[in-house]
């Protein structure tokens, strides 16, 4: 399997389960913690919701087409959105993370 169809294809549990965790860990954050704490809630409603996301197992990268901008980002330890460009967290690169963690979790 090339890539997971990640509206589709995660377990909703195990996603909960990352998502706490990602919580608890960016609660705790000395920078930017309120910031990724949103990031991570609007990445999980993104992965449960927006019918175009796609994790990529060969590039570690999550694709993600905006619902709403209809914008194409390319995100892993990076993005091209412009919360990005200004040093912030954004919630694509929040969404790429939960993938990774997700399918460390299910191996
Ligand atoms: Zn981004």
């Amino acid at each position: 399997m090339k890539s997971i169809h990640t509206q589709t294809e995660l377990d909703q549990e195990t996603l909960a389960a990352v998502v706490a965790d990602a919580v608890a860990r960016a609660s705790q954050a000395k920078k930017d913690s309120k910031r990724w704490v949103n990031a991570i809630a609007r990445a999980t409603v993104e992965l449960e919701s927006n019918p175009f996301m796609t994790f990529n197992h060969d590039s570690h990268s999550l694709l993600i087409m905006s619902s709403t901008s209809g914008v194409t980002y390319e995100s892993n330890g990076v993005c091209q959105c412009p919360a990005f460009a200004q040093g912030f967290p954004c919630w694509h690169r929040a969404a790429a993370k939960l993938v990774v963690n997700y399918l460390e979790r299910v191996q």
